[in-house]
């Protein structure tokens, strides 16, 4: 199989390049050894559009920071994800921190982030549950949440619209040049391309020592989180962050697109791309450090804990430069925080980079045509809805109020789920309090049926992860 450009890696960073140059009128692959788009790094972060004041100068970091802020209403708005402005607070607790604050400020006004500050008496009035030592608040109205996965769907449908191939299933196990390009040499066979866009996230590295020795190593560090359930949703309205140390962002509290709330991330250094575990010292590290910021906090709202890892490399910066001697094999690494707030300006600073030859085809979908949302509807347009659909009717999942109409609809999209995990990433059905009890044996009967596999055969997520072994027929629920 021959393509102009193979992009390795379907995260947020692979789906927005992918989303971006699917405008040329040449061949792009993308592939991703996972069973699902954004299935790592994207999958398990803290979903934040930061407001690009905290990058150091004259970093890739702050200038594509500030860019990728200010182009998501328009992204959002054009493939139909949700986006929240919720604005977050950044919270001074001693005078020792004025220095550092200050510096936010310099550079929130330096580019043009609008801010302000506020007294705590003033913050309070917004977030009552402010710590007590909380003396100012730094203001920052244009930080926003998203669902990463979602806006990484939602920009590869428009490119599988516009004739980009995606594989999943599909790792790069080595690569070797021919006089064409490259040759990708994968689990599903030998891949030629002209290009080489490397954005394998945690694996970059491994990625672009496959055609040129290079001296960085990405080192995962593991972020923990507690999630609350609805019943916490007026905890925090804004995400609220300590003020920054040399560590990092420090410990947040974040309402979510669905109004869960996030608590975490902690920073620790696993050496492992797969140590996704959360483990009790990093849990109660969390809840130790976010008492420094906030008060009352709802743990017993706790309905799950997870982590993820961050890409990081010792520069501390993106980098996306082409592998050494080659001009036509970009490599993307280091692509940890503000990589979701960055991911459409990386996917315009790819292009720019690149300079590829093609020319821009006549016609070409920006928006994604999936746009209908049942949630959406008042309650007299969903009576009038499930009269002429009456799956929407039938709730799979009752914590979340996720009706069969919902998942049959995500099975059939373009890039649509096939899995347990890829249905709840689409619509939710296990997202809830009771994490999946109740409803996950019901929307393994309707991927069996939409798919028309059998229900042993119906996976959780991998290849492998099948979850029942003998079927003897459902509730009949679904
Ligand atoms: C705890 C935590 C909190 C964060 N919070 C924020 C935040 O609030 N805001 C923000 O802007 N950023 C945040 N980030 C950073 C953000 O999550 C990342 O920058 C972003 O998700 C990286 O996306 P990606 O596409 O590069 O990586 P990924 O999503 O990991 O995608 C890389 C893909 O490459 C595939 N791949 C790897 N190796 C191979 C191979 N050999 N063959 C084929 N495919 C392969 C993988 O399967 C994967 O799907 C956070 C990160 C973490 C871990």
């Amino acid at each position: 199989m021959k393509y102009n450009i193979t992009i390795i890696g379907a995260g947020i960073i692979g789906s927005s390049i992918a989303y971006c140059l699917s405008k040329y009128d040449c061949s792009i692959l993308v592939v991703d050894k996972e069973n699902d788009i954004a299935n790592e790094v994207s999958m398990a972060n803290s979903a934040i559009v930061h407001a690009g004041h905290d990058p150091e100068d004259g970093t890739l970091k702050a200038l594509l920071n500030v860019e990728g802020n200010r182009m998501y209403p328009q992204l959002c708005e054009d493939i139909g994800a949700r986006i929240r402005h919720v604005g977050a607070y950044t919270v001074m607790t001693s005078p020792e921190q004025q220095a550092t604050m200050d510096a936010l400020i310099k550079r929130a006004e330096e580019r043009n982030i609008p801010y302000e500050v506020l007294t705590a008496e003033e913050a309070r009035k917004e977030e009552p549950n402010l710590a007590d030592d909380v003396i100012k608040v730094l203001s920052l109205p244009s930080t926003a949440i998203i669902i990463p996965w979602e806006v990484a769907l939602k920009q590869m449908q428009v490119a599988v619209l516009n004739g980009t191939e995606v594989k999943l299933n599909c790792e790069v196990k080595a690569i070797r040049k021919n006089e064409n390009g490259y040759v990708l040499e994968t689990s599903q066979g030998e891949i030629e391309t002209e290009y080489v866009i490397n954005c394998a996230g945690l694996y970059a590295d491994r990625i672009a020592n496959m055609i040129a020795p290079l001296d960085i190593h990405t080192n995962p560090r593991r972020g923990e989180y507690f999630v609350l359930s609805h019943d916490a949703k007026d905890f925090v309205h804004h995400i609220v962050y300590p003020i920054p140390t040399d560590k990092g962002k420090g410990i947040l509290a974040v309402p979510t697109v669905d109004e869960n709330i996030l608590l975490g991330p902690n920073a620790e250094e696993t050496g492992s791309c797969e140590a996704i575990n959360t483990t009790s010292s990093g849990l109660g590290y969390i809840r130790q450090e976010l008492a420094r910021s906030v008060k009352n906090v709802p743990f017993h709202h706790t309905i799950r804990t997870f982590a993820g890892l961050r890409p990081s490399i010792s520069t501390k910066d993106f980098y996306i430069k082409k592998a050494e001697g080659e001009e036509n094999f970009l490599n993307l690494l280091g692509i940890d925080s503000p990589g979701i707030a960055s991911a459409p300006a990386i996917a315009r600073y790819v292009d720019d980079l690149l300079k590829l030859p093609y020319e821009v085809k006549a016609s070409y979908e920006t928006k994604n045509p999936y746009r209908f949302n049942f949630q959406d509807l008042t309650p007299e347009e969903k009576d009038a809805y499930i009269k002429e659909h009456p799956a929407y009717g039938n709730i799979v999942c009752r914590c979340e109020q996720i009706s069969e109409g919902e998942i049959i609809q995500s099975i059939h999209e373009v890039l649509g789920a096939h899995s347990i995990k890829s249905v709840k990433k689409r619509v939710r059905p296990g997202m809830g309090k009771c994490q999946g009890g109740f409803c996950q044996p019901l929307v393994l009967e309707i991927l069996a049926r939409e798919l028309k596999v059998r229900p042993e055969d119906v996976l959780y997520d991998q290849i492998g992860s099948n979850v029942v072994l003998d079927w003897k027929g459902g509730n009949g629920n679904a």
